[in-house]
């Protein structure tokens, strides 16, 4: 499977980082995002190192869709958001940060005023970790 050292999902992946990992298949991952735009905010990963969605096979795309929609379905049971959104970016126009794709699954609130591109604050991990613990409950 193809890697990057260099890349922290590849570490993550690897398990050299440690993350609150919600679901483990043998193409993908889906892990809590260490600086949620909301609580809940979780990221659906292939395993093997791939830039962007122009460079990830579809099969692929496909295996980490599935995983996003599984998710988003856990989460949408255990945090009740009013809604979620899943967003993905590909470039610097597009403000993609970690060159390793990955599908954002970012729940909503009426009015969260939240932006496409919300910008990364360090997370509260006791708040991340009570939202992985119920997430993963309903996963
Ligand atoms: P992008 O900006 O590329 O669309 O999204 C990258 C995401 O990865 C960001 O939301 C950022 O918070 C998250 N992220 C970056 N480094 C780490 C990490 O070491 N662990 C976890 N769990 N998330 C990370
Ligand atoms: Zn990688």
């Amino acid at each position: 499977m193809s890697a990057d050292p260099t890349c922290i999902f590849c570490k993550i992946v690897a398990g050299a980082i440690p993350c609150f990992k919600l679901h483990e298949d043998d193409e993908t991952i889906a892990f809590m995002d260490i600086n949620p735009g909301n609580d809940g905010h979780a990221l659906a990963i292939p395993k093997a190192h791939h830039p962007d969605l122009f460079s990830l096979p579809p099969p692929l795309a496909a295996a980490v869709a599935r995983t996003a929609q599984r998710v988003a379905i856990a989460v949408q049971k255990a945090l009740k958001p009013d809604g979620i959104n899943l967003v993905q970016a590909n470039g610097k126009g597009a403000e993609q940060s970690v060159f390793h794709f990955h599908l954002h699954v970012l729940p909503r609130r009426v009015g969260d005023q939240l932006k496409l591109n919300w910008g990364h604050r360090a997370g509260d991990m006791a708040r991340i970790k009570a939202n992985f613990e119920k997430i993963k409950a309903a996963m």
